[in-house]
């Protein structure tokens, strides 16, 4: 994150030591041998801790629903092309937020974002910055104070798709970065938010530029917000100033423990025992009419609720006739070019009369196979790994991308979600189809 930085001072030598390379500071401004709770972090998800009970510490979601997506906000903007711009940066002419957090700008990071998970980073951050207005009364106090619970910021990926229209937040930020004359100009922008803001992680750590404090309550949610390829190229082309490359890189942990907000089902992690290596309830059957079932019971299929874009998969009685017309029970394969390998998406119409991208079955971690849960994630790219599934010895397995084929889908009995587990591979010739 970022603080408002006066405009004297002046970049005269480059910050390599503590994380940015060009980024308009002097050498010396961080202390990470004093300060232990550094950011930005890398999100290690295997190592995330679910949280128990409800968000009391800032209710994030229910603060960015209440706080961070009206329609518009009007801000002044920095001058992005200043020697001493480090970020494209909205101040609010009046704090948002409520009676505990106000927020007075956000700003953004790009190219790549500054956390990352599991190693990987989106196109971009942006850091909607709040103080605890109750405790330190304005934001000056709460910067100049070291307790550890002065900030609270809200970081949101941005994060290319070449399926979806333009964003109208980032839109409203090109066009106020477009249309830049003065610092004084008051323009109304919107805030970028990903559709999902229920499921966030939750971290101690500091501000990610000079001086570096540690006393910001971290929350970065999840799902990203998309923008076009156009939006994407348009801002490539903010390369004046430092706004590109203004991401600082990633800092120890030092012990410190990653919450997760809203991920119980994916961070689930069974430790049910095995060793089942006769696989009988890792064989299916794959009907015409596109439902999957086990092969020792066939009244139950892979269902899920069509309504929803990220949905768990279920297994359900296929003949229960009280079933909701919603849950989908209908599937097809459809091979990655000509790999024997492919993606297993949803083949029921949605209702919907425009085009969007395929569902598709989708684990969370390739790197974590067993155990986990199957659910529904559009179809993307980049996503291969994680929904590349291979039907061979009449078993599901996940394909990784070395081809290693270790995890296949499991039959849990019905009502139960579909999971992954280990697997072996049986007999040469049984069972094959
Ligand atoms: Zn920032």
């Amino acid at each position: 994150m970022k603080l408002v930085f006066a405009s004297s001072l002046v970049a005269t030598s480059y910050a390599a030591s503590w994380g940015y390379e060009t980024q308009p500071w002097q050498m010396g401004y961080c202390k990470p041998t004093e300060y232990a709770r550094q950011s930005p972090i890398d999100i290690v998800t295997k190592d995330v801790v679910q949280a128990v009970g409800p968000d009391t510490l800032i209710g994030a979601g229910d603060f960015t629903r209440q706080h961070l997506q009206e329609h518009h906000y009007d801000v002044t903007v920095n001058d992005v092309d200043s020697a001493g711009a480090h970020s494209i940066t909205f101040s609010f002419t009046q704090e948002i937020g409520n009676e505990k957090f106000a927020c007075p700008q956000f700003h953004c990071h790009f190219a790549d974002s500054e956390h990352a998970i599991d190693g990987k980073k989106t196109f971009g951050e942006c850091h909607t910055v709040c103080y605890d207005k109750e405790i330190y009364g304005s934001f000056g106090n709460a910067t100049r104070s070291i307790n550890g619970d002065e900030l609270a910021v809200f970081g949101f990926f941005v994060e290319e798709d070449a399926h979806v229209a333009d964003n109208a937040a980032v839109d409203s930020w090109i066009a106020a970065k477009n249309g830049f004359t003065s610092t004084s100009d008051v323009v109304e922008v919107q805030i970028a938010t990903p559709n999902n803001t229920d499921k966030y992680i939750r971290y101690l750590g500091g501000l990610t530029t000079p001086s570096c404090n540690p006393i910001v309550q971290w929350t970065v949610f999840a799902e990203s917000v998309k923008i076009s390829t156009a939006q994407k190229l348009e801002i490539l082309k903010w390369s004046s100033g430092h706004m590109i490359g203004n991401n600082r890189e990633v800092q120890p942990m030092n012990g410190r423990v990653v919450t997760c907000y809203g991920c119980e089902d994916e961070f689930e992690n069974d430790d049910e025992d095995d060793e089942d290596q006769d696989c009988e309830n890792k064989k299916f059957i794959i009907r015409e009419d596109g439902t999957i079932r086990p092969g020792m019971n066939l009244d139950a299929c892979v269902g899920v609720s069509t309504n929803q874009n990220r949905a768990k998969l279920m297994w359900v009685n296929c003949d229960n006739n009280e079933m909701n017309d919603d849950i989908n029970l209908e599937w097809s394969f459809e091979k990655h070019g000509n790999h024997s390998f492919g993606y297993v998406i949803r083949s029921m119409d949605d209702g919907h009369d425009h085009e969007h991208p395929a569902l598709a079955w989708s684990i969370r971690s390739p790197s974590r196979a067993a155990n986990q849960m199957v659910f529904l994630k559009e179809q993307a790219a980049g996503l291969m790994e994680k929904q590349m599934f291979v039907f061979e010895h009449g078993m599901i397995w996940l394909r990784h991308k070395n081809g290693e084929q270790n995890y296949c889908v499991s039959f849990e009995g019905e009502g139960k979600k579909v999971k992954t587990r280990k697997c072996w591979k049986p007999l040469a010739g049984e069972f094959d189809f």
